[in-house]
């Protein structure tokens, strides 16, 4: 395990500006991300752990405004775990063909939920292992449904854009989310694990695009050693002009807060 100290002076992209540095203190991170994104959350439409459960799965490789316009159908005709695991995978398909890789996300919500019949009488268990253990559900499917809907944080929630902006960020350099998520519990403290994430997530998602990064209009420049900063002596890039640009346009049409979000 790497310590963010570690980090110092490590640079994490080879076309970004020199400014700053080195990797800010998580604590200037924490309190960056919450006054960008006080109000960040999960957002997958759910009411309880088995909704959450079921949507996190299907969410895999789509997004959550795709995956939120499916779910109401699902629920409707599987409302608990047992009316979802008395079904035949092929029964889920036309509900959630439009998320993709619809045949193996059918097995895994089956799977799933025959499983919670069987080991847990139909409930969601409050345990990572025991999520961890169920069909369709990895480490990031188990943290989101424990720190969302069951109120137990027992790590940090992994995605592709924790990925990439802990990355960025300089808080990592690893590319295992396992390691990954090791790095950022020693990094933050126990409280901040789960908004951390949900606001790195929003983050990712309406300004730090994974293909072109909106930096000049974001608020965690100052302090992120990945940001491209005009005006640095770093000559721009055709890439970097094309941002500027559509992060002026976004910027005009709508604040950076309320940007469409991206997977
Ligand atoms: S968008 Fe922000 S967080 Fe992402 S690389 Fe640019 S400055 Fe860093």
């Amino acid at each position: 395990m790497l310590p963010c100290q570690s980090f110092m002076g490590h640079r994490l992209r080879s076309t970004t500006s020199p400014a700053p540095a080195t990797p800010a203190a998580p604590s200037a991170l924490i309190a960056a991300l919450a006054a960008a994104w006080p109000d960040a959350t999960c957002e997958l439409d759910h009411r309880d752990a088995y909704q959450l459960l079921c949507a996190t799965i299907l969410a895999a490789q789509s997004t959550d405004k795709m995956i939120n316009t499916l779910t109401p159908a699902l629920f409707a005709r599987y409302p608990d775990a047992r009316a979802l695991a008395a079904a035949a995978p092929e029964e889920l398909e036309p509900l959630i063909y439009k998320s993709g890789f619809y045949r193996a996300k059918a097995r895994s919500l089956t799977g799933m939920a025959r499983a919670l019949v069987e080991r847990h009488g139909g409930q969601v268990p409050a345990e990572l292992d025991a999520l961890v253990a169920l069909p369709g559900v990895a480490r990031k499917t188990a943290n989101v449904v424990l720190s969302t809907a069951l109120g137990t944080t027992v790590g940090v929630v992994v995605d592709t854009h924790v990925t990439r902006l802990a990355a960025r960020l300089g808080l990592t350099r690893e590319t295992d989310p396992v390691k990954i998520e090791r790095d950022l519990m020693a990094c933050l403290p126990r409280a901040e694990w789960k908004t951390f994430a949900d606001r790195l997530i929003w983050h990712g998602r309406r300004v730090c695009f994974a293909k072109k990064p909106a930096c000049e209009q974001c608020t965690l420049a100052p302090l992120c050693p990945s940001a491209e900063v005009p005006g640095s002596g770093t000559p721009k890039t055709k890439a970097s002009a094309k941002t500027k640009t559509k992060a002026k346009a976004t910027a005009k049409a709508t604040p950076a807060r309320a940007a469409k979000p991206r997977r």
